[in-house]
């Protein structure tokens, strides 16, 4: 498998070919990728029909298409089976491809179609890459309505917690920076807030931006909605967070998925806004997505407006982030719901 195989390795592949090929291989693969090996024109037709079998580590599955086609959301199907979920979104300055690391996840988290189903295994850099790879095949040949027709922007907010499976998503980062041409301060790793992978995140050589699920600043409250605040409480979140915007100078940014009844009061908003402050972090605010398996709600339009006010009165930098794709399932896991 092509993408599965480390780039400064391909050339193993294909023992017989001298070593430029596996340079233009690599061109196609990462630099200028392609849907079919068939339009890897500079390469032998031997070479090329050898590499049809390898390309790709998925095959697509279901396309859905949203948003007068500004938003195209992909469930591939790896060799194995496993289901990977990636949602493309158009904008008039930027693409954005929001990607999976891990096939279901492992934290939990109650309003979450990718927790509800549990943890199934750690995607491989090169299926995590790859995922970036086809959004840039695929726009080459249909670019997007009024929208840049290369990938600009990655976010790990697909499946999965990247910082549970460090090595790989640290290494699919390498190849976007490296290899495609993706801008380090494009890219967004999301966490739950796993500390020990915030803070190796630090020594990373490059200015990645950190997103931070916070969700609740209640203790009590937090450790219902993300389980894994008990192991690694909201207070050392936070401080990993002050952390890598200080080392960085990158400011994170704080996701607040907003739950009827849960999450939405005023003691929640002056909290949040309390924190923002002080770490100099960027609240996003998102609706909730219902999912299949539990009863909760978002809260209704007023309420939300009403959250937002608070939080802006309290001095926090917020945004309330548009539900690209809501017809068609976008929230992280649902697509394979649907699919089962
Ligand atoms: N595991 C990482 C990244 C994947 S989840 C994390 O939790 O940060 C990406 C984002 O989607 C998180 O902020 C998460 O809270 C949010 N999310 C999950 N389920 C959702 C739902 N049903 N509705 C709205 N947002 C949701
Ligand atoms: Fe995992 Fe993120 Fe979903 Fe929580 S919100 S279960 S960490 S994918």
């Amino acid at each position: 498998m092509l993408y599965l195989t480390a780039p400064d390795r391909l050339f193993e592949l294909f023992p017989d070919e001298p070593r430029y090929r596996t340079d233009q291989l690599t061109e196609w693969l990462y630099d200028h990728p392609v849907l079919s090996s068939d339009d890897m024109l500079n390469l032998p037709r031997s070479m090329r029909a050898g590499i049809a079998e390898q390309h790709w580590p998925f095959t697509l599955e279901i396309e859905q298409s949203a948003d007068a086609g500004l938003t195209k959301k992909w469930l591939f199907r790896c060799t194995d089976g496993s289901p990977i979920e990636s949602v493309l979104m158009g904008y008039a300055t930027r693409t954005t491809l929001c990607i999976s690391s891990q096939v279901g996840c492992a934290m939990g988290c109650t309003f979450c179609a990718t927790g509800q189903f549990g943890f199934d295994r750690h995607l491989d850099a090169g299926e995590i890459v790859a995922q970036v790879a086809y959004a840039n095949a695929y726009l080459a040949a249909t670019p997007l309505p009024r929208s840049p027709e290369r990938v600009t922007n990655v976010v790990f907010m697909g499946m999965g917690e990247p910082l549970a499976n460090y090595d790989a998503t640290i290494e699919s980062i390498r190849r976007m920076i490296e290899l495609m041409g993706i801008s380090a301060r494009s890219i967004t790793v999301s966490t739950v807030g796993l500390v020990p992978g915030m803070r190796k995140l630090l020594e990373e050589p490059w200015p990645i931006n950190l997103a931070v699920s916070l969700h609740s600043t209640i203790p009590e409250e937090r450790t219902k909605l993300v389980p894994i605040n008990k192991r690694y409480p909201i207070h050392d979140v936070v401080a990993a967070a002050k952390d890598y915007f200080d080392v960085k100078g990158r400011r994170v940014s704080l996701e607040w998925t907003l739950i009827a009844g849960e999450n939405d009061s005023d003691e929640e908003a002056i909290g949040l806004a309390q924190i923002a402050r002080k770490i100099h972090a960027h609240v996003n605010v998102i609706a909730l997505n219902p999912t299949p398996l539990s009863h909760d709600v978002p809260p209704s339009r007023d309420h939300i407006r009403r959250f937002i006010g608070t939080l802006k009165r309290e001095g926090a930098n917020v945004t309330l982030r548009d539900t690209r794709g809501q017809d068609i399932d976008a929230a992280c896991g649902q697509l394979r719901l649907r699919s089962k």
